[in-house]
Formats: C-alpha cells, structure tokens, sequence
C-alpha cells in the first residue's frame, strides 16, 4: 500500500460484456483532493438488445447515473488515452500503482498497463458507517445510489487512517 500513488474507481455501463466508464474518480493518499471526470459511454437504451437492457437498468437503479453523460464529458474514444495520461501525471517515485477496488475497471487499466494493486478494506457501506461522506450530484435517478467520488474517499480515509495508525504503534516501541 506504500506504492500507490492514487485510488480510482470508475462507474459505467456495459454492453456486450465490455465495459463502458460513465464517471471515473481520483483520491490522493493524505491529501483532500478529489478529482472526477464524466465519460461519455455512447450507449443507449434504445440500440441496446434486451440482454444489455436488462443489465445497465439495473446499473441505472443501482447508481442513479444517467446512461448519458452531460455535453462537457470526456469523449468515448478518448478515454483511453485520458487514463494513460491521467497515470503518468499521477505516478512519482516509488508510487507507481493505481489502487482499485473495482475488478471490471482494473481489467481496462491492466489492458493499458496501469499497473493496479487490489486494495483490501471493508465494503463501501461498511466504512459509510465510520465516514461521513457525501455522495457527488450526478445521481439524479436515485439519490442514494453508489457513488465512485465517495467510494475513493471513503478508500482513502479509510487507508489514511491505517497508515496512521501503523505509524503510532510502531513508535512506542
Ligand atoms: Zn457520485
């Protein structure tokens, strides 16, 4: 966990199996910054075949996001190159991993070779009930839907903490 060099997390739609990012969501270990981005996925309902239908309005309900991301999103055929860029601004040192919770989005940043590390900690609702963390503003089709910007805080508060706490325990000794 010393070598990550940020916590991401990406929501989105699928079809086919193939992953589609809506929004994707950056946290900094020991820093409040939080950034986050809109994807356009190029997907919608009505060119999708029931199997996909099926799937991403369950996807809908359970996130509340909007299939359609707003005009200002960054372009489907340009996410790809916004992750590679997105890492190489992110990574320094010995901090050469990306930290994901996320088995569907690690697939797509191992296929471009972002290296990832698996963060092992309790589930989103779980640390929801230690942190105080609010959900960002694009969950119009359901307010309490899960949110990648909370996600990544809530990840990061978590790991802050435990390196924190490593650090007190090892002193006393
Ligand atoms: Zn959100």
């Amino acid at each position: 966990m010393d070598q990550l060099c940020a916590i991401i997390d990406a929501q989105g739609f699928t079809k086919g199996n193939k992953f589609y990012p809506r929004v994707i969501a950056v946290a900094f270990p020991f820093s409040e910054k939080i950034l986050c981005w809109d994807v356009e996925t190029g997907l919608d309902f009505k060119s999708l075949n029931s199997k996909d239908r099926i799937t991403n309005n369950y996807i809908r309900h359970y996130t509340g996001l909007d299939i359609k991301a707003p005009d200002d999103a960054i372009a489907k055929d340009k996410v790809n190159v916004f992750l590679a860029m997105l890492y190489e601004q992110c990574k320094y040192g010995d901090q050469i991993y990306f930290g994901i919770k996320n088995p569907q989005f690690g697939n797509l940043l191992n296929y471009l070779h972002i290296p990832t590390l698996e963060i092992e900690c309790p589930s989103t609702s779980a640390l929801g009930r230690y942190y105080d963390i609010k959900r960002c503003d694009r969950h119009t089709e359901n307010p309490e839907g899960a949110c990648s910007v909370r996600k990544v805080e809530l990840i990061k508060e978590y790991l802050d903490d435990k390196i924190m706490c490593k650090h007190l325990i090892n002193s006393k000794y």
